[in-house]
């Protein structure tokens, strides 16, 4: 056969995919991505910068980022052989899924962030999705787990807080998870605003943590991993070398030397996602449980809302396409003022 005619060698599990796509979106509010509404101050910004003239651009960065992971477990009370950071925790996700032996259970909840079923294609996985009721805020851990006692090799993910209905694990929740035999990939990228409690190592979890949410550092792309020696030595197999730069490294050391910067949004989200969620109820929206930066609730006419918010200058993620939650919307916590802004486009459009 012509090898041209025959197309690019693309795998039939990827042609058949439907792109992940997020329109670039502009707005005053902008509430969509769960990002922190609150920027590094100016004077922070400008001393890390000025390390930043020193540092020699012309090298490779530090293969095994020595600082970065030294810093990492001393505030977490690890060992930098439990640690590997990468571009954000998307990439990190990605190391760890592929490890997984081809044609592997991939047990995830559903709904949850959409990378995970994505990425689990694209390696090979067996996607096995466990219904989640949004409304409970429960994560279905014995219906995960019981499907992971029946198959051999698996990995459940698990996000706490959810992503995109904000239910949180219980207490003893991982450790059931755990029992199963599987190994179990635990998504914290929301843990700050639970707070949650850092888990213990076992030698088949891996903990993921990002910087982009309660460090409010989404643009420079930092993530990292937790893990017990062991597997964290196979996953570093795996990475890619050179994915943190120097500038990104230098600015999650800032903020590693800055918790202040988390204490911040930490107290902003719990205070004014109190005060969201009660205002939305009283206009008489159903409102899931969240320990997260973001709500998610359920309202008719979710599209005609969404559109409605968005001529007011207001931008949240319509997540109704998603299963189970036909008619919802999901909000970031924003500042006061935005979020006051959201309050009234919503009372306005619901009046
Ligand atoms: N996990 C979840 C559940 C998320 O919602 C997101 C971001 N939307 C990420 C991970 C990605 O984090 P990072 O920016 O560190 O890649």
């Amino acid at each position: 056969m012509n090898p041209i005619a025959s197309g690019p060698a693309v795998r039939a599990g990827i042609r058949d995919m439907e792109p992940y796509l997020l329109e670039a979106r502009v707005a005053r509010d902008k509430l969509d991505q769960n990002e922190s509404p609150l920027d590094w101050p100016r004077d922070l910004k400008e001393q890390v910068l000025l390390r930043l003239l020193e540092l020699p651009w012309n090298r490779y960065p530090d293969f095994e980022l020595c600082r970065l992971r030294s810093a990492l477990a001393a505030a977490y009370g690890l060992e930098a052989e439990n640690v590997l950071a990468g571009n954000g925790s998307n990439e990190l996700l990605l190391t760890a899924l592929l490890t997984l032996a081809p044609g592997a259970d991939v047990i995830v909840p559903s709904p949850s962030f959409a990378l995970y079923e994505k990425m689990a294609t694209i390696v090979g996985g067996r996607v096995v999705r466990v219904p989640l009721d949004p409304a409970s805020g429960r994560i279905p851990v014995g219906e995960m787990a019981a499907r992971a006692r029946e198959s051999r090799g698996a990995l459940i993910v698990v996000c706490s807080p959810n992503n995109p209905t904000g239910g949180v694990l219980a207490q003893g929740e991982l450790e059931r998870l755990l029992e199963s035999g599987a190994t179990v990939l635990l998504d914290r990228a929301y843990g700050d605003f639970v707070p949650d409690v850092f888990p213990p190592l076992h030698p088949r979890l891996v903990v993921l943590s990002s910087f982009s949410k309660s460090y409010a550092l989404a643009g420079l792309r930092i993530g990292w991993l937790a893990a017990a020696a062991p597997l964290c030595r196979e996953l570093r197999k795996v990475r890619l070398p050179y994915s943190v730069n120097v500038v990104s490294e230098e600015i999650a050391l800032a903020a590693i030397r800055s918790p202040g910067l988390r204490h911040r949004a930490v107290a902003l989200v719990s205070a004014e996602r109190g005060r969201v969620r009660s205002r939305l109820e009283e206009i008489g929206v159903e409102v899931f449980p969240s320990g997260a930066n973001f709500l998610c609730f359920r309202t008719g006419g979710a599209g005609r809302l969404f559109a409605r918010l968005r001529d007011r200058d207001v931008l949240v993620r319509d997540v109704g396409s998603y299963p189970r939650l036909e008619g919802c919307l999901r909000v970031s916590i924003g500042t006061q003022e935005e979020n006051d802004r959201f309050l009234a486009a919503m009372g306005e459009v619901l009046a």
